[in-house]
């Protein structure tokens, strides 16, 4: 047990050469996350169907995404976790709880963290974002502070 300790506490610095261009729709969703805390999603006009986190290409005909669509801001829980060491390798007395959500309407899920009591957490759970006070935003995901329980 203490060596597993000593192991979690070894630090280490990674020198990642990584950017990451956001496509323009992409870029024109974080500026509406951020201008008027709204979510837009990726429109196959082919097939009618809404894509978050935005493709490209629709999955299903191929098709460049071209379109974006105002969607909800509420969703479904898939799966989560619980997170018990911080980015250094320390322990949480609360731990983090990051969940997969889908949002309603739209096929894809993404990573976010979850304010809901562990004592509720359960797959399938409705739950609505919560977003930074507009002077506080960036114009990226984080601009969505966490999701709770809707209603
Ligand atoms: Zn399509």
């Amino acid at each position: 047990m203490e060596a597993i300790k000593e192991k979690l506490k070894i630090k280490q610095e990674l020198i990642l050469n990584y950017s990451h261009v956001n496509s323009d729709l992409e870029e024109k969703n974080f500026i509406e996350l951020k201008e008027n805390g709204e979510l837009l999603a990726g429109f196959c006009f082919n097939c009618k169907k809404l894509f978050f986190p935005i493709l490209l290409n629709c999955v299903f005909c191929g098709i460049p995404i071209k379109e974006l669509k105002k969607v909800e801001s509420s969703g479904v829980l898939q799966s989560y976790t619980l997170l018990y060491l911080n980015k250094f390798a320390e322990r949480l007395i609360e731990p983090l709880v990051l969940g997969l959500i889908k949002l309603k309407g739209t096929y894809g899920t993404f990573y976010h963290y979850l304010n809901i009591p562990l004592d509720f957490l359960k797959i399938n759970l409705e739950i609505k974002a919560v977003f930074k006070e507009k002077e506080k935003r960036k114009g990226d995901i984080t601009d969505i502070k966490y999701f709770i329980l809707e209603g």
